[in-house]
Parts: structure tokens; sequence; C-alpha cells
């Protein structure tokens, strides 16, 4: 059996405690309003070699870097105009900025995967700030599961995921967007969707006040986005409006009313999204074939069903 990790209250001792052992080259795993991240400082490479070998997570897949003000994404990059819209509008929040590296900035070569470019992200989840300005530095933190398998959104699922490969787990209860951020890059700079995620299309395009490009030039991409990713360890089928005997159905909506489990009987795009690796984590648990009633697109529905199709997909 593994040992357990240590696990910290989000107190002002909890929050010292953290800081401390990422000074001390440690990895925590951090509340954020996404999902967990397991966190290390970007500034030191051994920091960064022990969470890929935590996750069993590819090198080609770069990290992104967590940030607790706007001033450490000045020193790390240059903003393009539209990059700087969109952190007035949505930072902190659910929204990764791609832009180039500044000369100088310090980082791993291995949290950008050796790109020229880095991901920034200022959470909003209060603890993840508190940790992070405790801190004082840069944190590369990617979400705190082995790689490819469900993400966790509570202290529990990383305690269950990553056992004792995590120095501290910093219990700051069940995350409130439940989807990772939506990533956006730049081509000479446009704003290009790189990633679904916790902020929809439409509120990005509404922000920008124009239509958001999608990564069509081949020019700016996002590396490591697996077709086969979120994976239960159970067979899951998508858009399921009557389940086969034996299977777990989770249902959306009024209509799946003798759904086992529910991403939201209301049909709320916004507790589904918050649920949804929950709800994931505990039909696995079940130990059964797994079907899934259809999700709309519109909205965070673009992000959920994005993640329930390579929580579908034949595993590699
Ligand atoms: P995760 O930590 O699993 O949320 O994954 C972070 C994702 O951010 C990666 O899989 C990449 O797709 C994306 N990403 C990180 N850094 C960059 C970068 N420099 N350029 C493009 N995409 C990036
Ligand atoms: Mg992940």
């Amino acid at each position: 059996m593994s040992e357990m990790p240590e696990i910290l209250r989000p107190t002002a001792e909890g929050i010292t405690r953290a800081a401390g052992l990422l000074a001390a080259g440690e990895l925590v795993a951090m509340p954020t309003e996404t999902v967990y991240g397991l966190a290390g400082d970007a500034r030191d490479p051994a920091a960064v070699a022990r969470i890929f070998a935590a996750k069993g997570r590819p090198a080609h897949n770069p990290l992104i870097v967590h940030l607790a003000g706007v001033e450490g994404a000045r020193t790390l990059t240059d903003l393009p105009e539209e990059a700087k819209a969109l952190a007035r509008s949505f930072w902190p929040g659910p929204l990764t900025l791609v832009a180039p590296l500044r000369a100088g900035h310090g980082l791993a070569p291995a949290v950008t995967a050796g790109l020229p470019t880095v991901a920034l992200r200022l959470p909003a989840h209060p603890v993840a700030r508190a940790l992070l300005a405790a801190f004082g530095g840069p944190v590369a933190a990617p979400s705190a599961n082995p790689s490819g398998r469900i993400s966790p959104t509570t202290a529990a699922h990383v305690v269950a995921g990553l056992g004792d490969r995590v120095a501290a787990v910093l219990d700051g209860g069940a995350c409130a967007v439940g989807l990772e951020s939506t990533i956006v890059g730049f081509d000479a700079g446009r704003a290009v969707l790189l990633r679904e995620g916790g902020i929809s299309r439409e509120a990005l395009e509404a922000a920008l006040g124009s239509a958001l490009a999608r990564d069509a030039s081949g020019k700016v991409t996002a590396p490591g986005q697996l077709a086969s990713h979120y994976a239960p360890r159970a067979a899951l089928r998508l858009g399921v409006r009557a389940p086969a005997p034996g299977e777990v159905w989770i249902g959306f909506g009024p209509d799946c009313a003798g759904a086992e489990l529910t991403l939201s009987a209301a049909g709320d795009l916004e507790e589904a999204a918050a649920r949804l690796f929950a709800v994931l984590h505990e039909a696995d648990r079940m130990g059964r074939p797994i079907a899934v009633a259809p999700v709309p697109v519109a909205g965070l529905g673009a992000a959920i069903n994005d993640r329930l199709r390579r929580a579908a997909a034949p595993r590699g």
C-alpha cells in the first residue's frame, strides 16, 4: 500500500507549510476553480521533472504556469493587445493565454516542452491565490491526476490517483468550475481558440467584440491534446437515450429521470461542468460500462462534449 500525502487545511498555517514545500522543490496539490493542480516551482528543473514523473506525463506535453498577479505575466511574456483585453476580462479565472517567452524568463525548459511560447494563467480560487502569493514565484501545475485519467475535482480524487507521489494536498473542497481552463493562443496578434474549457467561446467573443479564429492556420498549436484522455477504466458510450442492460447511465436534464447518476437533473450546463469529473469517478467505481446521455454543445457544453469525446476515445 502506498503512503498518504500530508493533508493540509486551507488556513494561513496550511498555506505557509505548502509554500515552504514548494520552495524546497516538493510537489503540492492545490485547489483551483477548474480542477486540482499538481504544483511545483516552475523555475526548478528538478521540481518540474518530478511533476512529469508523478503523472507519467509525456515530455512533449507542456505545463501551464500559474501566477499570483499580472505583473508576473509581464516579466515572462509580451502579451499581444487581444491577450491584454482577454486578461482584463477573465483574469483571475479559468483562461490560459499562450504567448512568446521573453529572454531571461528563468523557467525550467521542460515547463514549455522546449517551445518558444509559454501558457499562463491567474487562477481565481482564493486558496490557490494565497498559495501563489505566499510562494512568490511562478508555479507549474497540470491537473493532479495520473496522465490520461479522469481529472481530480476533490482532495480525495488526488489522494486516490497520486498517493504519496505528491508531498501534500491542500484541501479546498470541491472545484466550482470543474473543467480545465480554456486555452487561447495568438496568430499575428489574433486570438485563436486552442482548447475549449471553463470559459465559453461565446463569452470570449463577447469580450473581444469579434469572432474567434479556430486553430486553422497550423501555425499555433496546442501539443499534448491527446485523443484519449480523461479515461475511466470502463468502456464509455456517448449520446445514449436508452442504456443497455448493465450499463451505468449518466443522465442530463429532466428526460433522464431513470438515470443512476446525473450531470444535472435540471439540464444546467454550469452544474454539469462542475459535476462532470466527480460523476465520472463515481461511475468508474461502480465497475460497469458507462453510457452518457446527450449534452447540448452550446456554451460550456462545447467543453463538456470535448472531455466526454476524449473519455470515450479508443485508448492508446
Ligand atoms: P493540462 O496541464 O493537462 O491542462 O495541459 C496543458 C495544456 O496546455 C497542454 O496540453 C497544451 O495543450 C497547452 N499548452 C501548454 N503550453 C503551451 C504552449 N506553449 N503552446 C501551446 N499550448 C500549450
Ligand atoms: Mg490534465
